[in-house]
């Protein structure tokens, strides 16, 4: 449509609008002026793995982690899930992926012919699996739950205390591991801690054990394209996980790596001086938190859209509002169809919630500047004046 000379605006984006940290990308190009070209370490140089550990205990809480045994550099987070499932499972056993999840959480467990269990979770609870929506779910196939927070899609992030209710219900089953899905945690509006808790840090004995935590530098530092991500968790897992990238791509990119070190250094020099990330990440959030609150308001004052839990999202750069009252008004049969009708007629690309396993809700990136964020509202609220008001 666009090339067709169409004005359209996209509220899909599943990375910030932003460059990356100035610093960080002139360490990238650096190590390509001295020639750091070769091969990495299959699981990350060490400089690198170093200083996650030290990230993983500074900002998450997580102790007791070895850079060599526990934590594997992937060119990616999406890797990093990916290995540790094909590591961790067999035919036959089952991921219980909370819906709505990350769209290739449950194709990553077909592609190790394990079996993705789906649990559908609660509007009203917004979005988060409850403990009794877990143990529900669980058998003794039961070999990987995934959660993510915050959320891609619904920017819901857990609390300690509910990640602890969880942990007890997950550590009744000896077989089960955990894949906690961090990756937008610096992205994170709520709460007095300065970051969102961390399942291997949730406190309830045997928790941290069983977690793999994926972490990476694609959302919080702006770094899509440089493709660097980790998992850090137990040996044993990190060892076949770094088995099966061996096989398949090596060391991710040696000069983002070294991109990633000054990131997190420059982390590491905003907490000594009282800081939470340093001030580009920063002034990123302040600008991510002030569209959140700009295109909720908006959502309010349309009508007919409900925000998860009926409040502002804590974390990342979505909105996952229920939209069955824009279904029904414009005679549209799934969110498919409304998302299609949105692209094609207001001029607005969003993402259908049955992506997500979701099927009422539209997914709403707002990693878009905020006069395209006005725009965009404008037309779609525009759109429903005439299709969907009062059918
Ligand atoms: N997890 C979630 C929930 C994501 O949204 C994404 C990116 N869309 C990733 C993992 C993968 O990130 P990357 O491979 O760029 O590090």
């Amino acid at each position: 449509m666009k090339r067709e000379g169409k004005d359209v605006i996209s509220l899909a984006p599943g990375e910030p609008d932003f460059a990356t940290p100035e610093r960080v990308a002139r360490a990238g190009g650096l190590a390509i002026e001295e020639g750091r070209t070769k091969y990495s370490p299959n699981a990350g140089i060490a400089d690198l793995r170093e200083a996650i550990v030290a990230k993983l205990e500074r900002e998450n809480g997580i102790t007791g982690l070895s850079p060599t045994d526990s934590v594997v550099v992937t060119n990616g987070a999406k890797q990093a899930i990916a290995e540790t499932i094909l590591a961790a499972c067999s035919p036959g056993d089952e991921v219980v992926v909370p819906s709505p999840y990350w769209v290739s959480y449950p194709e990553m467990a077909r592609l190790a012919g394990a079996d993705p269990v789906v649990v559908r979770t609660r509007l009203e609870d917004n979005f988060l699996l409850t403990p009794e929506g877990l143990e529900g779910a669980l058998t003794e196939k039961s070999r990987v739950l995934i959660l993510c927070s915050p959320s891609n899609p619904t920017g819901a992030v857990y609390t300690k205390a509910q990640l602890a209710a969880l942990a007890r219900v997950a550590c009744r089953h000896p077989r089960l591991l955990v894949i906690s899905d961090e990756i937008y945690e610096h992205i994170y509006y709520g709460g007095e801690d300065p970051f969102p808790s961390s399942f291997a840090s949730c406190g309830v004995p045997g928790a941290a054990e069983r977690t793999v935590t994926v972490n990476g530098f694609s959302k919080s530092f702006a770094m899509t394209g440089w493709r660097v991500g980790y998992l850090a968790g137990p040996a044993p897992i990190a060892k076949a996980a770094a088995k099966v990238q061996s096989q398949f791509t090596s060391g991710a990119s040696s000069l983002a790596q070294h991109a990633a070190v000054e990131a997190l250094a420059m982390c590491e020099e905003a907490a000594a001086s009282g800081g939470r990330c340093g001030d580009e990440v920063e002034s990123m959030v302040a600008e991510f938190r002030r569209r959140r609150d700009y295109a909720c308001g908006r959502l309010r004052a349309m009508g007919g859209a409900i925000l998860p839990g009926g409040r502002e999202p804590d974390g990342a750069f979505y909105l996952f509002p229920e939209v069955s009252e824009w279904m029904r008004g414009s005679g549209c049969e799934t969110s498919d169809e409304l998302c299609m009708r949105i692209l094609r007629e207001a001029g607005v690309a969003t993402v259908p919630g049955s992506a997500f396993g979701q099927g009422d809700c539209l997914r709403l990136s707002y990693a878009t500047s905020m006069g395209e964020l006005e725009r965009a509202f404008d037309k779609i609220e525009a759109w429903l004046r005439e299709n969907a008001a009062g059918k």
